[in-house]
């Protein structure tokens, strides 16, 4: 069987790069290993769509993911739960800490407003109008109006129903082990039991597969490596104690708020592979450390008990904490995706218009350009 595009990998990335491609009217296979959104893209709660302190190589891709977000549910006929609540930025510190403190807040404004992301700096007083549970020792945030949540799930899912009535092909319980070559271009996908030819080009789209695929095939090795975010849930609750998504200058911390006003708390902690049972796990005094930095903003959660916790979603980070999407030498007719490093979520429509248009046009869109390996060695990665 041939076609023009394949894309691999049926998360946010995969799903939606096929649903933008089949809506251009092109012809797209897109294979899954397991299930649609069964890696990164699924799971517990909510995910964030933030602008709101993201490195400002990825601010470009927000702020056209901006315009993309409130419109999706419309053009794909599904739910996506996104809801722009609002982020706020909380700072303890006047100054210090790796970010710089409440200090740093008007620069960091200055700059955002520069990428047109509407960010305002909010005094204490004026925080605490916001979001009326937050503690005393805050002492300012910055704010962003225009972020967000959305729900991954029903997302990524809509996103891969919406490629499938276009026209694609959609293949769950179908890993991809290997590519076949001629020079420098991929021409075959091969799975278990059959081989899918390819004419045009390759979207490896597949997360935490990618480097593995990258360095059997290609002998290359990436910088990233594969970490499992940690994720909990409170109780349910009479009232929403906080109002806004929520993220923090020095605490590893990030509050959402889920259905009935529960509260989900994460913020860059996570779990560890388990041998014996063959997946990720959560640490316990990891989730309590979480739920302690979560407590201390907002005390009024000090009587609310967790209900659950999670880490069992995998996800790829990389040494400078943006993305890498590129092709490489050996295969320049395939685009590759990963090491989108706890945050690939919020900017996944801009980047997944942008890789249609790449695979199609053949030419790199130049706000993908920072995602290069380039960036890691003069000339080229290193070994090449
Ligand atoms: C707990 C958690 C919280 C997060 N919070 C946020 C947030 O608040 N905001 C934000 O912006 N981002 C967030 N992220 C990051 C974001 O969710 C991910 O960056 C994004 O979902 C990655 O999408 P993906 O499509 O690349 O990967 P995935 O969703 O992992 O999809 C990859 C798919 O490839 C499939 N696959 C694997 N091997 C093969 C193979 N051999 N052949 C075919 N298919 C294969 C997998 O089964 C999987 O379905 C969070 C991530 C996690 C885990």
């Amino acid at each position: 069987m041939a076609y023009d595009y394949i894309v691999v990998g049926g998360g946010v990335y995969g799903a939606g790069t096929a649903w933008e491609l089949a809506s251009r009217g092109e012809d797209v296979l897109l294979l899954e290993a397991e299930e649609i959104a069964s890696g990164a893209s699924g799971g517990l709660g909510k995910r964030g769509v933030r602008a709101n302190g993201r490195d400002l190589r990825e601010l470009p891709l927000m702020n056209l993911a901006y315009d993309l977000w409130p419109t999706l549910s419309d053009r794909i006929g599904a739910e996506t739960g996104y809801e722009r609540t609002g982020h706020l930025r909380l700072f303890e510190r006047e100054t210090g800490g790796l970010q710089g403190g409440f200090a740093s807040a008007q620069a960091r404004a200055n700059v955002q407003n520069e990428f047109g992301v509407e960010t305002e700096v909010l005094t204490g007083d004026a925080v605490r109008e916001l979001e009326p549970e937050l503690s005393d020792d805050v002492v300012g945030a910055l704010y962003c109006p225009n972020d967000g949540v959305a729900d991954q799930t029903a997302t990524t899912r809509g996103l891969a129903a919406a490629a499938a009535e276009l026209g694609a092909t959609i293949r769950e319980h179908t890993p991809v082990r290997g590519v076949e070559r001629d020079g420098d271009r991929v021409t075959a996908l091969v799975t278990d039991e059959e081989r899918f030819e390819v004419e045009k080009a390759v979207l490896l789209l597949s997360n935490a597969h990618v480097p593995k695929l990258v360095e059997s095939e290609l002998g290359i090795t990436l910088p990233v490596w594969e970490t499992f975010p940690q994720v909990s849930a409170t109780e349910p609750m009479d009232e929403a104690p906080v109002n806004h998504l929520i993220g923090h200058d020095h605490r590893r911390l990030a509050l959402k708020v889920l259905s009935d006003n529960r509260v989900m708390i994460s913020g860059g902690w996570r779990g560890e592979w388990d041998d014996d049972t063959n997946q990720a796990i959560t640490i316990d005094e990891r989730v309590q450390g979480n739920a302690a930095e979560a407590r201390a903003v907002f005390p009024v959660l000090e009587d609310v008990q967790l209900e659950t916790a999670d880490a069992s979603r995998r996800e790829t980070a990389t040494v400078d904490h943006i993305p890498i999407i590129d092709t490489l030498p050996g295969a320049t007719n395939m685009i590759i995706g990963t090491g989108w490093t706890g945050h690939g979520f919020a900017i996944s429509l801009a980047v997944n218009q942008l890789l249609a248009t790449w695979a199609i046009e053949g030419e790199r869109p130049r706000r993908l350009a920072p995602f290069s390996t380039d960036r890691f060695s003069k000339t080229g990665l290193p070994g090449l």
